[in-house]
């Protein structure tokens, strides 16, 4: 089975060919024109994905040394995401499913991030959790089987990635700040500056306290030392990404006690984070946790977690008819 996988949800153009669940080729053409605004332009987005679409697809199929004519199916991401975004490549997928008369499989995104778990081996065994942390979300997945996904914790207001990012805004350091909150924290002392651990029941998070928080110490703190912020660097970034992984961590584990699952498995972007990959890692040990962190090229926006999400639907048979469209909320 050969599938052809589009992700257009934001501000990366991605294609992706996946051969029987082995990913054969995973191009990703990000955006730079987003920079000099300091976030995504969703207008600038959806025509720079119309400028890419083609070569970008042409290219993953070079890669995979694949054509159009050994395509079964074609995938793409249909929610949620930005819509005149999602709409490049939800209209490029269904025309090309139209011309080459191969069925069509709509796919979410927020479940294809936490599937990416199923692309390379070691593989979680089912019933695994999920802690999946991007730009716009965290959640906490049971993932039952490839078709039974449930988010059983998430957060009620900021995701971990806009706190990131936000916390790097005011600390003066450009969009998108969550990498470079990670390259400073690397040389600071995590528990120099205490921030606090909202308390909220159950699985939910809540990161717009943290960030009302580090607003308010940056202000005390610069009244009596404008150079405040260049000074204490590394150490006012390690302390920030502590907390934030802190109370990734302790819900994380709460919810492994409550399940008793010990499969666990982070994915998104903030995943990335060299401190939440430690934490994971060591928490894992302490709790007897089987621990999976998917390959960097699969935890941020990209169409091979599109594609071997849309392998597990077409083996169920779940194509997706032409008059599917996308939006920018879903249900799941
Ligand atoms: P969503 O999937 O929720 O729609 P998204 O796909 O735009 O959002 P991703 O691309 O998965 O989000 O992740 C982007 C986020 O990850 C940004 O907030 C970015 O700052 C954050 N991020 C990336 N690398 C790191 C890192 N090393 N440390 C902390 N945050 C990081
Ligand atoms: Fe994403
Ligand atoms: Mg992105």
């Amino acid at each position: 089975v050969t599938i052809l996988a589009i992700e257009s949800s934001c501000d990366e153009t991605s294609a992706a060919v996946c051969a029987d669940g082995k990913i054969l080729s995973n191009f990703i053409a990000s955006q730079a024109v987003h920079e000099q605004y300091g976030g995504v332009v969703p207008e600038l987005a959806s025509r720079a994905h119309m400028q890419n679409i083609v070569p970008v697809v042409d290219k993953a199929l070079k890669e995979a040394g694949k054509q159009l004519s050994d395509l079964d199916a074609i995938a793409f991401t249909q929610a949620p995401g930005l819509i005149g975004s999602l709409l490049v490549g939800a209209q490029f997928a269904k025309s090309l499913s139209l011309a080459l008369n191969k069925p069509l499989i709509a796919v979410h995104h927020m479940q294809a991030h936490v599937l990416a778990n199923l692309i390379d081996d070691p593989k979680p065994s089912f019933p695994f959790l999920c802690l999946t942390v991007s730009g716009g979300h965290t959640q906490i997945v049971q993932c039952d089987s490839p078709h039974q996904l449930r988010i059983i914790g998430e957060t009620i207001d900021d995701a971990a990635g806009e706190a990131f990012d936000k916390s790097a805004k005011l600390l003066g350091l450009p969009y998108p700040g969550g990498p470079l909150i990670d390259k400073y924290a690397k040389t600071g002392k995590p528990d120099r500056f205490k921030f606090p651990e909202p308390q909220i029941p159950g699985l939910d998070f809540s990161f717009s306290g943290l960030k009302t928080a580090i607003l308010y110490f940056l202000q005390e703190n610069t009244k009596t030392n404008p150079n405040f912020v260049e000074e204490n660097l590394a150490d006012i970034c390690a302390s920030i990404q502590h907390r934030i992984i802190s109370i990734l961590m302790n819900k994380l584990k709460k919810a492994t006690i409550e399940t008793g699952i010990k499969d666990v498995c982070i994915a998104g972007g903030v995943s990335a984070n060299s401190g939440l990959r430690t934490a994971l890692k060591e928490t894992g040990d302490k709790m007897k946790w089987n621990t999976f962190i998917p390959a960097f090229q699969y935890c941020t926006d990209n169409a091979g977690m599109i594609a071997i999400t849309a392998y597990y639907k077409f083996l169920a048979g779940e194509y997706t008819p032409l008059t599917a469209s996308p939006s920018a909320k879903a249900e799941w």
